[in-house]
């Protein structure tokens, strides 16, 4: 079996930082259910109405380690390791899991299998045979309903049904390619449901410029939201692409051809190997004085300059690397102005 971690369902960054709960500290394991009204919702909104629910109530996200569909599919909210927020004065002891189903509707074999799929891996991760509980056996609550308690009191029988194999890895496994894209990274910059940032908010204005701002009821925001979504799908579209391709979700020529060039964090330039020590001093000329009297204005230390730099050693390269190595706390020899391998590596890290 597979679960689709918060990265992939759009989940958005924690509200504060979750305690983290060795392994070892989990004995029981809590099932859920999602209350008196009937889950309508299927696939990624399940998470993200959780989501919305749990942080209303002040919480740092989905309070259960892991929530389960009527499909079988597993989504991460707490994870194997961190705190929940499920059951008052369990959350450390156990690990809570929602099948998102409510009132009287039944769960389905899928749901149920993959439930207890989750516990013996639990069971499996922590050494030790887990307490089945339902949520009502930690708490005055009707939860998990009827059916569910009723299955858990039986001992979570999974019945034949067989989950799928994950394909990636337990929590964290590779992005299923059947289910939808809620967010992508280019560049080092993500874009899509939940991403934050400068950039975010670049793309909403240039959505708008373009004529496709109609969904906007404020903003565009640094937070991207269903509504950059929805108007990046209609600029999508405008470019002639369809289906997977009109989702909404930047790809990268899209999101070329609506900036003019891709964002990106300025990834930092490698050092320069040291060129050696007899490339500088007085009747020196080469390519590596100027490439240390350009790094040394850019580091701010090209007071001495007059002109240049160049490739032509001077005095002024002296006196300016000099000024560098007392900077570093160096004296006498150690600032006689003659970069070294140190100066070097310090001068361009
Ligand atoms: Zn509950």
């Amino acid at each position: 079996m597979q679960i689709i971690p918060r990265s992939q369902w759009g989940a958005t960054p924690w509200n504060g930082t979750p305690n983290t709960v060795p392994l070892g500290r989990r004995t029981e394991f809590f099932v859920h259910y999602d209350g008196g009204d009937p889950v309508t919702r299927t696939g990624y909104a399940i998470m993200r109405a959780i989501e919305a629910g749990h942080l209303a109530q002040g919480w740092a996200g989905v309070g259960y380690n892991f929530v389960v569909d009527q499909a079988g599919t597993a989504y991460e909210g707490r994870g194997w390791n961190l705190q929940g927020a499920h059951c008052p004065d369990h959350n450390t002891t156990g690990i809570g899991v929602q099948i998102a189903i409510g009132g009287d509707q039944e769960p389905s074999a899928a749901a149920l299998a993959t439930c207890r799929a989750l516990y013996e891996e639990a069971c499996s991760r922590t050494g030790r045979t887990l307490a089945k509980r339902g949520h009502k056996d930690g708490f005055a609550t009707l939860c998990p309903g009827s059916k569910l308690y009723a299955w858990v009191q039986a001992g979570m029988p999974a019945g034949d049904y067989e989950p799928a194999p994950d394909p990636g890895g337990w929590n964290g496994g590779g992005a299923d390619e059947n289910f939808e894209r809620y967010q992508v990274v280019i560049n080092g910059l993500s874009y899509g449901y939940g991403a934050q940032g400068d950039h975010v908010t670049q793309v909403g204005q240039a959505l708008v410029n373009k004529g496709f701002g109609k969904h906007y009821s404020s903003g565009p925001g640094p937070v991207w939201t269903d509504a950059d979504t929805a108007n990046y799908a209609d600029y999508q579209k405008s470019l002639g692409f369809t289906g997977n391709a009109a989702d909404g979700v930047p790809g990268e020529s899209s999101l070329k051809e609506l900036l003019g060039t891709l964002p990106g964090r300025v990834s930092p330039k490698p050092t320069p190997p040291f060129p050696g020590r007899d490339k500088f001093g007085p009747g020196k000329n080469n390519g590596s004085i100027t490439l240390l009297g350009q790094q040394l204005v850019r580091k701010g230390y090209g007071g001495f300059y007059t002109s240049g730099p160049g490739p032509q050693w001077s005095e002024a390269d002296r006196k300016n690397v000099a000024a560098f190595q007392r900077a570093q706390g160096w004296t006498g020899s150690g600032a006689d102005g003659l970069p070294g391998p140190e100066t070097w590596t310090r001068l361009f890290s």
